[in-house]
């Protein structure tokens, strides 16, 4: 039984070698394809695996129908929407990701960027704390709770937005207010940190109207994905109202006209790097080799994302 790992971007060398001891441990074989330049050479190494472990690499209907005896995909990380769950659900392929693994790390880089932000970006000048403002989570799953609750050590109040989590009793043990509306949600926050995952209803869907009625003096941080934002509506309010800042993890695709029309109030990092530590990055690819023998041993599908 094949494993295939392809990555552009290549895990530590760490995570290499746990993910290679725990499919040899399995009785299967790991193939390695690292920082390939050409699709063609992702396409000729899925030929003949069973199972493929990737990192934000496409993993397009091309490459699903290249893979003729593919079983399961596990995307190392969080998000998946860069495979073609369609593709593989028509194929019967068991698609997952690695939920919780890399939360702490993208947690931290949020609050790193909210202090950024509020300290002139590093450069002199009188800043501001983030200890007493309304911190606003959108989306309350791995990572926007640990930002709240990261917000609440230093001293933030913390109120949080997420439809779809049914234990009640979870916002309050964390000391987190729960609100029932998104519109409440931008109306109170200063700092507003998104948790969103990119799906057809959330795409394009923060820009102008959410902007405009965040309080006087607030951020906007995206660590989730840039498809969530309409830039055309974020750069609208941002030219309405010069107290709005936006930093993100995730470039937009117009981010060299924000900054060259909002200056220091804009910023994204040079590349995504919301999951790039050490420790995520280790935990992330060790989950993924678990979940590929999990499956082909015994058939777990625990974080299958295509049921
Ligand atoms: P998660 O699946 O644990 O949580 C997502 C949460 O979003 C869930 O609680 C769900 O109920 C909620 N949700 C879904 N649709 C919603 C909607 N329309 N309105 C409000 N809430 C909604 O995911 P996570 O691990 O917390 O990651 C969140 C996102 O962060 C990922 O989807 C990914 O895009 C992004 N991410 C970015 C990086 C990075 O490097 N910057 C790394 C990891 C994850």
């Amino acid at each position: 039984m094949n494993v295939l790992v392809a990555t552009e971007k290549p895990f530590a060398k760490k995570a290499v070698e746990g993910i290679r001891s725990i499919v040899e441990q399995a009785g299967y074989t790991l193939k390695l394809l690292e920082k390939y330049t050409d699709k063609a050479q992702l396409l000729d190494a899925v030929a003949d695996a069973e199972a493929l472990i990737v990192r934000s690499d496409k993993v397009t209907a091309e490459v699903i129908a290249a893979a003729p005896r593919l079983r399961i995909v596990v995307r190392a990380g969080a998000g998946y929407d860069n495979v073609d769950l369609a593709a593989a659900t028509a194929r019967g392929i068991v698609v997952m990701n690695t939920p919780g693994q890399n939360s702490n790390a993208v947690a931290e880089l949020a609050l790193a960027l909210m202090i950024f932000m509020s300290r002139n970006r590093f450069t002199p000048g009188t800043g501001s704390e983030l200890q007493g403002k309304t911190l606003g989570i959108h989306a309350y799953g791995n990572v926007g709770r640990l930002v709240g609750l990261k917000g609440k050590a230093l001293g933030m109040k913390v109120v949080a937005f997420d439809p779809f989590i049914t234990d009640e009793a979870l916002f309050a043990a964390d000391g987190v207010e729960r609100l029932s509306s998104v519109e409440e949600l931008y109306e109170r926050a200063d700092f507003l940190s998104l948790h969103i995952p990119a799906t057809a209803e959330t795409k394009g869907s923060i820009g102008y109207e959410r902007l405009m009625s965040m309080p006087k003096g607030a951020t906007l941080v995206n660590t989730a994905r840039k498809e969530v934002i309409d830039e055309e509506g974020l750069a609208r309010a941002l030219s309405e109202r010069e107290d709005l800042k936006y930093v993100t993890d995730i470039a937009a695709a117009t981010q060299a006209e924000l900054d060259e029309k909002f200056g220091k109030r804009v910023f994204a990092t040079p590349k995504k790097m919301g999951a790039e530590t050490a420790e995520a990055n280790l935990n992330a690819g060790l989950a993924a080799a678990r979940q590929v023998v999990g499956f082909l041993k015994e058939g777990v599908t625990k974080f299958q994302v295509n049921k």
